[in-house]
């Protein structure tokens, strides 16, 4: 029994270490058990669905102003494997995401928050870093570690108490901070992204210094549910903002600000 249980976790650690790898454009590792191509396929049939669901946006200069900024973006992203696709979805919900694969969506609710084109920049950037970076993964392997943990324990022989005790530890010690860690990695490699791209990263400090001022009351709940606003965003871009300048003033092609929304 024991022996077999060796065998298991030598297995184990070997599936593991290979299955690490680092994020791009960050020093960080990560576990990551499935494969790039499966997580696209997710991200694309995820995609039909919600385009399904939500009309699209019949506001033309948007439209027009989101496949400009997506085309840039997707550039600076390097990644010729994806099948990019950005559509403005017509919808109150402030919100806005990046599927696996580079399947962007933004809804209308989320446009009267935004001044300008690098505004939306700062947006879809953040969003395709989530992707870049497969945090979607990452976080499907976590939870796919969580239940095999649960195995061990019940295995083991472990009784009920210990196995919600062991569901609420993970949830607080694993998953939490890693929606943290992952805002935080998304705003920063967003940041270089929408620089490379070509739009003024000080517009990113713009937009988040409107939020944690909390200057638009009863704004964006969905987004900022799972994108908390805070001080320390705006001072972790702040931060960054040396390096995104140098980045942008090798951009290719400058946009500043782009065009005006309002
Ligand atoms: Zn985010």
């Amino acid at each position: 029994m024991q022996m077999r249980n060796a065998i298991f976790f030598s297995l184990l650690a070997i599936f593991l270490f290979s299955a690490c790898r680092s994020v791009p454009l960050s020093s960080r590792r990560q576990l990551l058990l499935g494969s790039e191509m499966q997580e696209n396929e997710l991200g694309a049939a995820a995609f039909s669905e919600f385009r399904s669901e939500y009309p699209a946006s019949q506001n033309k200069p948007m439209q027009q102003a989101l496949e400009r900024v997506g085309l840039a973006i997707s550039q600076a992203a390097g990644k010729p494997d994806y099948v990019w696709e950005f559509v403005l979805l017509e919808s109150e919900e402030a919100n806005a995401f990046c599927l696996p694969g580079g399947k962007v969506a933004v809804y209308s609710g989320i446009l009267p928050f935004m001044a300008n084109e690098a505004e939306l920049a700062t947006v879809v950037a953040h969003e395709v870093a989530h992707a870049l970076a497969r945090h979607g993964g990452e976080r499907m392997s976590w939870a796919q570690m969580q239940q095999l943990g649960l195995l061990g324990l019940r295995s083991a022989g472990a009784g009920g108490a210990w196995e919600t005790l062991y569901g609420a530890g993970t949830e607080v010690g694993v998953m939490l901070p890693f929606s943290r860690k992952h805002e935080f990695e998304a705003d920063s490699i967003g940041l270089v992204l929408m620089a490379k791209a070509g739009y003024d990263p000080n517009a990113a400090v713009a937009f988040w210094q409107k939020f944690s001022a909390g200057k638009m009351p009863g704004m964006i709940d969905k987004w900022l549910s799972t994108h908390p606003p805070g001080a320390e965003r705006v001072t972790n871009l702040q931060q960054l903002l040396p390096q995104a300048w140098q980045e942008y003033q090798k951009a290719g092609q400058k946009y500043g600000l782009g065009s005006k929304f309002k």
